[in-house]
């Protein structure tokens, strides 16, 4: 076992009771086949363990609807990681789990078997913009299931928000904001609404918000939630201090990530490889796809100029042995004489402005 090296493991449970209009993750309606497949994450978890036999210090089951699956097979599975894998004392034991009645496994099923985060999908507390997305729950369903939570002993929770839904307008998404805050999560995300190919929404599109409204969004939202102490560390995430996702900062540091599924993506030792978006193939046995090799220089700097506190003069020491390029530096320089980012000696960083354009400001200076 080398224990110098820590792993975070990623297990994709692709269930889920509807699709939601706007959903590309890989999940099909029938969980029937769940056990047997829980049986094969099992199996392969093995494998990871002898191919990769480090340390775990987080779990993460997503999908999908994790808990489609029933407890026997979420424990099935979580008993393969700690019997096959060292894993830490306080590894974080994340697991996806959405509001409402009807779910083969319950909150406090889940407490049971040693989860010890949840992230709920609010997405928004506004009952029409719920329903234009597909989500069948309320607001409510979701201060019950937080309490149930509390109540089970899991206090490090995150609620999922969704900024840039059909008619929403900025009082509509603070009107979120503010809800969620109120259930006094450690963790908020909030995803711009993406419309994707396949879906629902990509069929046929529906009445987004203006440009300038979903801008005026993202910025009033970001500042409540830093009033309301959850400062941004990530272009959409946001966390009272000390609760930022130990599993997802993982993938913005280009660490150690296995994940295991159809459709879930691993990079380690700086090999990326990924299974396809084919629960057959991957209950028949199907390897994982050779996806090249990952986490240079660019790489790394794109997913640390997501963060809040950006692109750092000894981090680039430490893991490449040169500091931030100047070219790097030059090509910034007009953006951040525009607003859009700040560079203080040792960091670059995008501002809350910056944020909204930084696909662009990326393919420019990078
Ligand atoms: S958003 Fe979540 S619940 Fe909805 S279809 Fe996608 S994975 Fe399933």
């Amino acid at each position: 076992m080398n224990k110098s090296k820590t792993l975070g493991l990623y297990i994709h449970v692709p269930y889920c009771k509807q699709k939601c209009h706007y959903c590309d993750f890989y999940s099909l309606a029938n969980p029937q086949t769940a056990m047997e497949y829980a049986a094969h994450v099992a199996k392969t978890v093995a494998d990871m363990a002898k191919r990769y036999p480090y340390l775990v210090d987080t779990v993460y089951f997503g999908g999908g609807t994790p808990t489609m699956m029933p407890k026997e097979g979420l424990g099935l599975i979580l008993q393969a990681v700690r019997t096959h894998f060292a894993v830490t004392d306080d590894a974080e034991i994340t697991c996806e789990i959405n509001p409402g009645e009807g779910y083969p496994t319950s909150v406090e099923a889940l407490a049971d078997l040693g989860v010890n985060r949840l992230s709920v999908g609010l997405q928004s507390a506004v009952e029409t913009e719920l329903g234009v997305l597909g989500r069948k729950h309320t607001q409510n369903d979701v201060k019950v299931l937080l309490d149930r939570a509390k109540a089970a002993g899991i206090h490090n929770t995150s609620v999922d928000l969704m900024w840039g839904i059909p008619h929403q307008t900025v009082a509509s998404a603070l009107q979120s904001v503010d809800f969620a805050v109120s259930l006094n999560p450690t963790h908020i995300s909030a995803y711009m609404l993406k419309i994707e190919e396949g879906t629902s929404f990509g069929k046929n599109p529906p009445p987004l918000p203006d440009e300038d409204t979903v801008c005026e969004i993202y910025e009033t939202c970001c500042s409540a939630l830093e009033q309301a102490g959850y400062p941004r560390y990530e272009i959409s995430n946001f966390a009272k201090i000390g609760f930022e996702s130990k599993h997802n900062c993982k993938y913005w540091n280009c660490e150690n990530t296995v994940g295991i599924g159809p459709a879930a993506h691993s990079f380690v030792d700086g090999k990326r490889f990924y299974y396809p978006r084919d629960l057959q193939a991957f209950v028949q046995g199907c390897d994982p796809v050779d996806d090249g090799v990952g986490g240079d220089f660019i790489e790394y700097a794109m997913l640390q100029l997501r963060l809040a506190r950006g692109l750092q003069q000894q981090d680039c020491m430490k893991k490449f042995g040169h500091p931030i390029p100047q070219e790097l530096l030059t090509k910034a320089k007009p953006m951040i004489d525009h607003g859009l980012m700040t560079y203080d000696g040792n960091a670059l960083c995008f501002t809350t402005k910056g944020n909204l354009v930084s696909n662009e400001i990326l393919a420019t200076i990078l």
